[in-house]
């Protein structure tokens, strides 16, 4: 019967991400060691003040707003603003379960053509296909950190017609930890903004940035932003699902259409979760002080495992924010290939069947699966545990925070000089 299921589909499988996090969880289950660097989710506990939040709203049982809880997107806006300087209200914001659904809702719905650098987000592209969407990779370069190059955008919107495109940048990223600093958001919103390019900035990890100086691209294009966020990674809260979009006042016609294709398909976000989120929101010193700490573990592991690698020779970007490093193992490309490694997926696929190490391949993330690397999610550690250390001995080391992490990397050091 699957000649049943439309074309654009068939092709697709379950989400790189997820598959992995499931296969990981039933080898464990089956009694194998499975060190978990193939999944991103935060290790760190939800702030205690947010779950008594949610305690307390256990009760609310009502279908909220489909755009979301006014007092919700109030402390939404409030908190981009703040944060990160832009200039918005609770009208410009819509509330969804998971910044994932409204990703694909605004790809089904904006009628231009996407643009993703390559590396970029597993979900992006098969997300086009379910949106029967057209789309088109910009190289990148590890020169450059992976990162969208302006000239590179510049020449392709003059090698094309002109025509409507929606751009998804990403930083901190996921897959590579790099991130975008102000002068080249400002280089690169001169060229969407000379091109008309819609912008979806993606800032998910921007309250991880591991110094706390994430710079949004709305700040330097409004007109053209929307602002992409949610409580999955900054609060630990994935499994809550609470995504968040910021629209300018320019786009609220865009706005408008995804709140009657959100009233057609999820009809609002969880009731509990929404006024909980109000708490997380409003922010104050607890939830300071837990981002700061949770930015110093993970800045304390990411430099540790970068240069752990680096003195293997293997090459990525610094990095920089969330909780992602993307190594290329081109280095060992001979060896490897004297034991049948060719490609990015049969490294993966040689290393967690040898040693139990999880990564992903990063032809999950749009990358050609010749190129020998992987994308590694230093967060398999216990983040109650880490945070509790780095209160009481701020010096500590990735070994000490992150165990499992740091044997990890030595065991697939381990493996590939075998
Ligand atoms: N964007 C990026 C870059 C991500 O890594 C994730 C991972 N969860 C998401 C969006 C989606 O997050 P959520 O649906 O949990 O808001
Ligand atoms: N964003 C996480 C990752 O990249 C997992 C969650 C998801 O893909 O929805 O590993």
């Amino acid at each position: 019967m699957e000649h049943l299921i439309n074309q654009n589909i068939a092709h697709l499988k379950p989400s790189a991400t997820l598959a992995m996090n499931e296969r990981s969880n039933a080898m464990i289950q089956s009694g194998k060691k499975v060190y978990k660097l193939g999944f991103g989710q935060s290790p760190f506990p939800i702030p205690d003040v947010v779950v008594n939040a949610l305690k307390q709203n256990a009760h609310q049982k009502d279908y909220l707003p489909v755009r979301g809880l006014p007092a919700l997107r109030h402390a939404v806006a409030r908190y981009h603003q703040l944060k990160f300087m832009i200039d918005c209200t609770e009208d410009d914001v819509l509330i969804s379960p998971g910044s994932k659904e409204l990703l694909f809702l605004i790809q089904m719905i904006h009628r231009g053509q996407l643009l993703l650098p390559q590396p970029s987000w597993v979900s992006y592209e098969p997300q086009a296909h379910l949106a029967t969407k057209s789309f088109h990779w910009l190289p990148t370069t590890l020169d450059n950190d992976y990162l969208l190059d302006p000239a590179t955008l510049d020449d392709y919107c003059r090698s094309q017609a002109a025509q409507p495109r929606l751009l998804i940048l990403n930083y901190p990223s996921n897959p590579t930890g790099a991130t975008m600093e102000p002068a080249l958001l400002e280089e690169l919103a001169k060229v969407v903004s000379e091109h008309q390019v819609l912008v979806l900035s993606d800032e998910i990890y921007g309250d991880v940035d591991h110094n706390g100086q994430h710079t949004s691209i709305a700040h330097y294009y409004p007109e053209g932003t929307i602002v992409s966020s949610g409580l999955s990674k900054w609060c630990g809260a994935g499994g809550w699902r609470l995504g968040t979009f910021v629209f300018p006042k320019n786009l609220h016609w865009l706005l408008e259409k995804m709140a009657v294709a959100a009233s057609e398909t999820f009809t609002t976000t969880s009731a509990p979760i929404q006024y909980a989120a109000i708490r997380a929101y409003e922010g104050g010193p607890e939830i300071e002080a837990y981002l700061q700490d949770s930015r110093a573990v993970l800045k304390r592991i990411a430099l540790e495992v970068s240069t752990q690698l680096k003195k293997h020779h293997i090459a990525h970007p610094t990095p920089k924010g969330g909780f992602y490093l993307m190594p290329d193992f081109s280095h060992y490309r001979e060896s490897l290939s004297q034991r049948g490694i060719i490609t990015g997926s049969d490294l993966c696929e040689g290393l967690l069947e040898a040693t139990g190490v999880a990564l992903l391949p990063l032809s999950a993330f749009g990358m050609d699966d010749r190129f020998l690397g992987a994308r590694l999610s230093y967060v398999d550690f216990d983040g109650v545990k880490a945070l509790d250390k780095i209160r009481k001995k701020p010096h500590a080391t990735a070994a000490e925070l992150a165990p499992s992490v740091m044997e990890a990397i030595k065991i697939m050091v381990d493996w590939l000089n075998q």
